[in-house]
């Protein structure tokens, strides 16, 4: 069927058209409504339906293909890999169930998980899952302070965390970074659940706190483990995400809403159905690991292919090595994957057989040309560009090869997904901009069933982050966005101080502080600035105080420390300038575009308002000179 026909269909009889998706999933009890909207912006899909996504991603798949494989996880950091059937698959979910259960957890408790992509992960979440428990996956590349935060605003009954991580063939102990963040917490949850691959055997452990997963799995091997059938509304996630203060926000994810979604784009976004194989090479921490690395391919009756290490590890073929071996049909990445495989002999494109694999999408930061020429030509297959956000949960642009491809337009994530009303506003006027003039990107609400439901504990900033931008209720991308003639919208960065660093969204208010915390620092401004690979890296402006003895050298040291502590190796800033001044207004406002501006070598705008005209042209004489930390 053809898009346009599809599309207006799920915007102008959205209750028609989510009633006919809710049936691709297996209620308990059926929805009583499809769309309750008592209370915009929230909204209530699928009201009074009874579901679970753990049956819906593996019960039920039992009868038809128990023995297909459900999970293939592939670490070519510690050398496994293991192929789980989705029998398998029942069993292991069970059998961390039960071990949650012993460890008190239930329905609405939350749980947070710290782990790699390995295999344990995704049973943990599924487990969760099954009991109605909400999860919280923690990156792994976050450190103690971050993991901290998150700890206190979830307030988890447990903590579930591997022993360590691998990269580049390095371990990374997790265990102390767990104790130094519960330390930090001010709610810890009363156990830490220890997932063991042996990595760091030495680890400390803390009586009657620490328990481990090896152990419990033994004594609870084979018991099952009843789902607990939910209300379709109620929270089956969190996920932290970076905006403009340094308190991360819990998006929050309902359960039939998400679960009919995931179907949905499964099957008309990435064109991967059942007995089909989805490469996903996101880390289960991120929006993309949890919906297409989990819940999507699994709900699907698909298999779900979990990658750890990197993409050039033991050679740069090895992404398309495993795409030949396990007859991948479709692929996820990201622009910095590619960025990295760049720098490779494009011949290890060509070196396995791709016959199998159909479309690669990439996501998570704009996709520059260079990239996704290079890609389409060294592949043979169409590249297609996704748009979306850990708030959505699915993609809000793209195109969709399962349903009927447009033309790719290199730069642009495309058009509208399916159920999502989207506009480009003048952010002066409120008014819809034309073709070709810049606006906001905005989605027009109820939004579509998957996206968030709400920040956690905190409707308030649910409504002030995303609906208070408008006279009219829109929810805000925060992205600015630029629409042509023929409706694919272009997307031109951030309008909030969030930067987008290798495909993950930190904010640069989270940086600022965390510098801040360094004994010599006075003042700290982070600002996002372009980066050859990465897309953006921050870069610190900082003023010392006058009392402390110490050389911008050793501060700038400093400070680059106190970064990867507190908020870890993924917010290293790339460069540290101590400067004598920062520019201000004279309202005392940081003109942090202005720096920004200057670091990319361009045009400061307008400077009337500019305290100390010196400030900037000292910065400019420092940047010249040479950062005083990093690389
Ligand atoms: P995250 O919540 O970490 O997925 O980050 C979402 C943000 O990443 C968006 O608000 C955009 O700024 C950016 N982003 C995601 N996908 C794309 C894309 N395909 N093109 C340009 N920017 C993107």
């Amino acid at each position: 069927m053809p898009y346009e026909d599809i599309y207006r269909r799920s915007i102008d009889d959205p209750e028609g058209f989510w009633a006919e998706q809710a049936r691709a999933i297996d209620w308990h009890v059926p929805p009583q409504s499809i769309l309750d909207y008592a209370e915009p912006p929230f909204r209530r899909w699928f009201a009074g339906g009874m579901t679970n996504l753990c049956h819906n991603a593996v019960d039920r798949h039992l009868d038809a293909r128990g023995d297909q494989n459900a999970l293939i996880a592939v670490s070519t950091e510690t050398d496994t890999t293991r192929e789980i059937s989705y029998r398998e698959l029942h069993r292991e979910v069970n059998t961390f169930a039960s071990v949650l259960r012993a460890l008190d957890v239930g329905k609405g408790d939350r749980v947070v998980i710290y782990m790699p992509n390995m295999a344990e992960a995704v049973f943990a979440m599924l487990a969760c899952a099954r009991i109605g428990a909400v999860h919280s996956v923690v990156f792994g590349g976050f450190a103690a302070h971050n993991l901290a935060l998150r700890i206190d605003d979830a307030t988890p009954k447990l903590l579930i965390a591997a022993d360590a991580g691998m990269r580049g063939g390095k371990v990374i102990p997790y265990k102390p970074l767990v104790d130094a963040a519960l330390q930090a917490a001010a709610s810890p949850p009363p156990h830490v659940l220890i997932v063991s691959r042996g990595l760091d055997p030495d680890h400390a452990r803390v009586e009657g706190r620490d328990v481990d997963y090896a152990t419990l799995r033994a004594e609870h091997d084979g018991r099952e483990v009843p789902v607990e059938w939910l209300e379709s509304n109620e929270p089956s996630y969190l996920l932290y995400t970076s905006g403009t203060t340094g308190k991360p926000k819990g998006v929050q994810r309902d359960v039939g809403g998400y679960a009919v979604a995931m179907a949905l784009s499964m099957r008309t976004v990435y064109d991967v159905g059942p007995g089909q194989v989805m490469f996903s090479t996101s880390d289960v921490g991120w929006a993309v690991g949890h919906s297409y690395n989990v819940y999507g391919p699994l709900i699907a009756g698909a298999t779900a292919l979990l990658y750890e290490g990197l993409p050039t590890n033991p050679d740069p073929g090895i992404w398309w090595e495993l795409c030949a071996r396990y007859k991948v049909r479709t692929m996820f990445s990201s622009p910095t994957a590619i960025r990295v495989l760049k720098k490779q002999d494009a011949a290890w494109l060509r070196k396995h057989d791709l016959s199998s694999l159909k479309w690669l999408f990439l996501a998570g930061e704009p996709l520059d040309e260079p990239t996704a020429t290079w890609i389409t030509e060294g592949l043979g297959k169409p590249v297609i560009d996704n748009y979306w956000q850990t708030e959505t949960g699915w993609p809000v642009l793209t195109l969709l090869p399962g349903l009927d491809l447009k033309p790719v337009k290199f730069g642009s994530p495309g058009l509208p997904n399916l159920g999502y009303r989207t506009r480009v506003i003048n952010e002066a006027t409120g008014e819809d901009a034309a073709p070709g003039e810049k606006g906001v990107l905005v989605i027009v609400p109820p939004l579509p069933p998957g996206c968030m439901t709400t920040v956690w504990n905190d409707d308030k900033r649910f409504l002030s982050s995303y609906f208070g931008h408008f006279r009219e209720l829109l929810y805000s991308s925060l992205d600015w966005a630029v629409r042509d003639e023929d409706g694919y919208t272009f997307i031109l960065g951030r309008t909030d101080d969030v930067i987008n660093v290798a495909g993950h969204r930190l904010g640069t208010r989270e940086i600022e502080e965390s510098v801040a915390t360094h004994p010599s620092v006075a003042e700290a401004a982070v600002v996002g600035v372009q980066d050859e690979l990465k897309g953006q890296v921050p870069i610190v402006f900082a003023t010392l105080r006058q009392t402390v003895a110490t050389t911008p050298g050793e501060a700038a040291d400093g400070m680059l420390r106190c970064v990867v502590d507190q908020l870890g190796g993924v917010a290293r800033p790339a460069r540290v300038y101590v400067v004598n001044a920062l520019p201000k207004t004279r309202s005392g406002k940081l003109l942090r575009r202005s720096l920004q501006a200057l670091a990319e070598q361009r045009d400061p705008g307008d400077l009337s308002t500019l305290d100390d005209p010196n400030a900037l042209e000292e910065i400019r004489r420092i940047l010249e000179r040479g950062p005083d930390g990093g690389s």
